[in-house]
């Protein structure tokens, strides 16, 4: 055995003083004690598996004076974080082979934290969605458009699903249809006139339009960052296959509880009113939500801050979504079960990767908290390039240590391993 872990570990849905035993990588061994190389101790901190984020976008390759894998993965690292998957609206898009390859050669340069790769499926890649499935590890589909993204048009979307479908790759959605999104087009000054360019409805119809086009179909559908009441309606009773996420921004933003530097909370889909961000509580809380996703969409202070209209969506979140519901966790708006499900469990039953759990024959993936530090986030204390967070000043719990594949990535402010790191994760 390589090495030996002690402390309070959350093992089956509760806290187990115990050792972890690692060899090669991997959990090895759960006992009350046990021996191994090296031993190390954390008494009465928390052990938990460390988080999976299923919707990252470190801009690399062409947009990397925002973020870059480096950056980005380090950034995933410091916040618990050692899996993460990546969106392919970046510079060329990640929409062919050719392109796929490339992004993985330079991640597997330069992350810290493993990870897989997404290609978009657009209106004119179809023939090549099955050559294609055998170097990414999903499809994103973008039925409206988003900043630098790649659309889907409505009338691809039933073949595309089933294209995707005979591959075995899990399908990713964004779900706001865009000629609803054309017809509610304005100039816009405000969060408020943004949610009028991009209204309930463009989800609802977009989320109807893929349950329409998945029906029949048994492959993973997963609805990307869900914003609004009448997109949960749909969802409640959603068939096995699917399933769906929701960010950090949209559980703790509104159109209301944001008065200043507005432009900065700017994201697709938007934030919404207070009603809409009490359902998504609700559905977290009561298992309809099945994950928790960053949407990690950095953008430099200067971009972010110029007129509301043209100013680009997406805010940072990677490293701050653990801390921030460890720390919803120890106020008591979230049980420990819930939390780990959504970041470490059903991320990882999605994807069908061994990560996200302390389980023998599992990679050996745990983050070290100290529960009763209770910290905020201070934008100067964070990893992305962009150097801002729209989440300053809240309530988190950082990890104190970070363990991936049983090698220690983060101990207090240090990074100890190198870039390159992290590996592809093949399915
Ligand atoms: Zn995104």
């Amino acid at each position: 055995m390589d090495l030996t872990i002690e402390g309070k570990a959350y093992i089956n849905g509760s806290f187990e003083s115990c050792c972890i035993g690692v060899s090669q990588g991997k959990i090895c061994a759960i006992k009350k004690t046990l021996k191994g190389d090296e031993h190390l101790s954390f008494g009465k901190k928390l052990i938990l598996p460390a988080g999976i984020d299923l919707h990252v976008h470190f801009r690399d390759p062409g947009f990397v004076h925002k973020e870059d894998f480096s950056t980005g993965s380090k950034a995933a690292a410091f916040g618990g974080i050692t899996c993460v998957y990546d969106m392919p609206n970046t510079k060329p898009q990640t929409n062919t082979v050719r392109t796929i390859l490339e992004k993985t050669n330079i991640a597997k340069k330069k992350s810290f934290v493993d990870f897989g790769i997404y290609a978009a499926a657009t209106d004119n890649n179809g023939p090549y969605i099955n050559e294609m499935s055998k170097h990414c590890s999903g499809f994103k589909i973008f039925l409206g458009s988003t900043t630098n993204s790649l659309h889907l048009s409505g009338q691809k979307l039933k073949e595309t699903v089933h294209a995707v479908s005979q591959t075995n790759k899990i399908t990713l959605v964004h779900a706001e249809n865009e000629p609803c999104l054309e017809k509610h087009k304005t100039t816009e000054h405000s969060l408020k006139d943004h949610l009028l360019c991009r209204p309930s409805e463009c989800e609802e119809q977009a989320i109807k339009d893929v349950l329409d086009a998945s029906r029949g179909f048994s492959s993973r559908i997963h609805i990307c960052h869900l914003s609004s009441c009448d997109g949960f309606e749909l969802l409640r009773k959603k068939p096995k296959n699917v399933s769906v996420g929701v960010t950090p921004h949209h559980l703790f933003f509104d159109v209301n509880n944001i008065n200043s530097e507005q432009s900065l909370y700017k994201v697709n889909p938007p934030v919404r009113s207070h009603f809409d961000r009490e359902t998504l509580w609700y559905g977290v809380k009561n298992d309809v939500i099945d994950v928790l996703e960053s949407d990690h969409a950095p953008h430099t202070l200067d971009e972010k801050k110029k007129d509301f209209n043209i100013v680009p969506s997406g805010v940072p979140g990677v490293e701050t979504m653990y801390p921030l519901f460890l720390a919803e966790v120890k106020k008591g708006n979230l049980s420990f079960n819930q939390l780990i499900s959504l970041l470490c469990e059903r991320p990882a039953e999605i994807m069908d990767i061994p990560k996200g759990k302390i389980e023998v024959g599992r990679d050996a993936d745990f983050i070290i908290i100290d529960y009763k530090e209770t910290t905020t986030v201070k934008s100067k204390n964070l990893h992305s390039k962009c150097g801002w967070s729209p989440f300053e000043g809240m309530p988190a719990i950082f990890p104190t240590a970070v363990f991936m594949r049983g090698e220690k990535l983060i101990e207090e402010q240090n990074i100890l391993v190198k870039q390159g790191f992290g590996k592809f994760i093949e399915e």
